[in-house]
Protein backbone atom coordinates (compact mmCIF):
# COMPACT_ATOMS: atom_id res chain seq x y z
CA UNK A 1 0.00 0.00 0.00
CA UNK A 2 2.89 2.26 0.07
CA UNK A 3 4.92 1.76 -2.81
CA UNK A 4 5.63 4.88 -4.32
CA UNK A 5 3.18 7.14 -2.67
CA UNK A 6 5.49 9.44 -1.54
CA UNK A 7 6.60 9.96 -4.96
CA UNK A 8 3.78 10.25 -7.36
CA UNK A 9 1.05 12.17 -5.59
CA UNK A 10 -2.73 11.17 -6.44
CA UNK A 11 -4.35 12.78 -8.97
CA UNK A 12 -8.04 13.64 -8.84
CA UNK A 13 -10.93 15.18 -10.42
CA UNK A 14 -12.56 17.93 -8.34
CA UNK A 15 -15.98 16.57 -7.75
CA UNK A 16 -17.26 20.21 -8.47
CA UNK A 17 -15.44 21.49 -11.53
CA UNK A 18 -13.55 18.32 -13.18
CA UNK A 19 -10.20 20.46 -12.45
CA UNK A 20 -7.07 18.27 -11.32
CA UNK A 21 -6.25 18.43 -8.05
CA UNK A 22 -2.84 16.70 -6.36
CA UNK A 23 -4.60 14.85 -3.37
CA UNK A 24 -2.02 15.85 -0.51
CA UNK A 25 -1.59 16.41 2.87
CA UNK A 26 -1.14 20.11 2.60
CA UNK A 27 -4.87 20.63 0.49
CA UNK A 28 -7.59 20.76 3.51
CA UNK A 29 -10.03 21.05 0.84
CA UNK A 30 -9.11 17.64 -1.17
CA UNK A 31 -10.75 15.91 -3.32
CA UNK A 32 -12.00 19.68 -3.99
CA UNK A 33 -9.41 22.01 -5.91
CA UNK A 34 -10.46 24.65 -3.44
CA UNK A 35 -12.53 25.87 -0.23
CA UNK A 36 -15.09 27.08 -3.11
CA UNK A 37 -16.01 24.42 -5.01
CA UNK A 38 -16.05 22.24 -1.40
CA UNK A 39 -18.50 24.34 -0.27
CA UNK A 40 -20.56 24.82 -3.60
CA UNK A 41 -20.59 20.77 -3.14
CA UNK A 42 -22.13 21.17 0.62
CA UNK A 43 -24.18 23.99 -0.42
CA UNK A 44 -25.87 20.81 -2.98
CA UNK A 45 -26.72 18.78 -0.35
CA UNK A 46 -27.78 21.57 2.47
CA UNK A 47 -29.97 22.63 -0.35
CA UNK A 48 -31.81 19.93 -0.86
CA UNK A 49 -32.25 19.29 3.00
CA UNK A 50 -32.60 22.52 4.28
CA UNK A 51 -34.49 24.59 1.51
CA UNK A 52 -33.89 28.61 1.95
CA UNK A 53 -37.00 30.38 -0.19
CA UNK A 54 -35.48 33.29 -1.92
CA UNK A 55 -32.13 32.65 -1.84
CA UNK A 56 -30.66 32.70 -5.23
CA UNK A 57 -27.35 31.99 -4.53
CA UNK A 58 -24.41 31.62 -1.35
CA UNK A 59 -22.06 34.83 -0.42
CA UNK A 60 -19.10 33.94 1.37
CA UNK A 61 -20.49 34.15 4.51
CA UNK A 62 -23.05 31.61 3.91
CA UNK A 63 -20.58 29.50 2.35
CA UNK A 64 -18.19 30.10 5.74
CA UNK A 65 -21.23 29.35 8.30
CA UNK A 66 -21.70 26.19 6.02
CA UNK A 67 -18.12 25.24 6.46
CA UNK A 68 -18.02 25.96 9.58
CA UNK A 69 -21.66 23.50 10.51
CA UNK A 70 -20.02 20.66 8.48
CA UNK A 71 -16.57 21.22 10.61
CA UNK A 72 -18.81 20.84 13.30
CA UNK A 73 -20.49 17.56 12.35
CA UNK A 74 -17.51 15.48 12.84
CA UNK A 75 -15.10 16.18 9.54
CA UNK A 76 -11.48 15.58 11.22
CA UNK A 77 -9.34 18.94 11.07
ZN1 LIG B 1 -12.91 22.66 -8.25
Amino acid sequence: MNMQDTERPLEVACPQCRKKVLWREDNPYRPFCSKRCRLLDLGAWADESHRIAGEPAMDESDLDALLARADRDGEPS
